[in-house]
């Protein structure tokens, strides 16, 4: 079986974003970008399904600038076979991705297709949901653990009252949550090979999908620093306080 893993560039975690003076947008400009840290735990999974022998080949793809490539290395670096760069400079929607995800998989025919569960900059967690619904496959999202066996998923799900355990019939889309797994550092061993390893380029015209915005951003905004706290000397005064000054009581 071959496994499809999704992987974005994005500005790194660690990275304080800083939003652009005239409110378009956030500042990318010599910033650190890195891959989606969900995307790590999905070619991590991958390869833990094809060191088990559930899989035999990694492949993964990013929709992005040119720069998406290194991303693309690194997962090629943490062990993935095959990269598919799907080049834009245009910032690319959930809903463009997906159409463009499913074109390279109606390619690739792979049996298990990881995404991460949301983008760091969008926050969207619409991709994965989008590209099971557009190929008419099952869907497991917010996984903590995967299992595959006899053509069919086992997909542990984080939801909101604890843990859900469902079984889903490949092939499936499955989206990664942060329990799922610790992803590998790559060794400069690796970094290195990864630099022969083959990377296919494509377009999303190729896909005949148009990723012109369909959303407008009209203001994005530094959210209100916090304000100081104070201490008070006694419940009295703290009752006092939420009642007259905060109005909670
Ligand atoms: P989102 O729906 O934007 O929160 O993204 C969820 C997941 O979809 C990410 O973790 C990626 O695995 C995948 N994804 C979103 N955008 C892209 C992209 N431009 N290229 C590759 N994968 C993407």
């Amino acid at each position: 079986m071959k496994i499809l893993v999704t992987v974005k560039r994005v500005v790194d975690y660690n990275v304080k974003i800083r939003v652009k003076a005239d409110g378009s947008g956030v500042e990318l400009a010599n910033v650190k970008m890195s891959m989606n840290p969900f995307d790590e735990i999905s070619v991590e999974e991958a390869l833990r399904l094809k060191e088990a022998g559930k899989a035999d080949e990694v492949v993964v793809v990013s929709v992005g600038p040119a720069k998406a490539e290194e991303t693309l290395r690194t997962a090629l670096a943490m062990g993935a076979d095959r990269a598919i760069l799907v080049e834009t400079e245009d910032q690319v929607e959930p809903l463009a991705v997906a159409k463009i995800v499913k074109g390279v998989a109606e390619v690739e025919q792979p049996g298990l297709i990881i995404v991460g569960k949301q983008a760091i900059d969008d926050d969207s967690n619409q991709t994965g949901q989008m590209l099971s619904a557009l190929l008419g496959w099952a869907q497991g999202t917010f996984a903590s653990k995967v299992e595959i066996s006899d053509g069919k998923a086992t997909v542990t799900r984080e939801v909101d009252g604890g843990l859900q355990t469902i079984d889903i019939k490949l092939p499936a889309v499955v989206t990664t949550d942060l329990r799922l797994n610790e992803p590998r550092y790559a060794s400069l061993p690796n970094i290195m090979k990864a630099k022969k390893k083959p990377l296919d380029r494509h377009t999303p015209a190729d896909f005949g999908v148009d990723t012109t915005a369909r959303l407008k951003v009209l203001k994005t905004e530094e959210p209100e620093g916090r304000k100081a706290g104070i201490k008070v000397k006694s419940v009295a005064e703290l009752v006092e306080k939420l009642k007259v000054e905060a109005g909670v009581l």
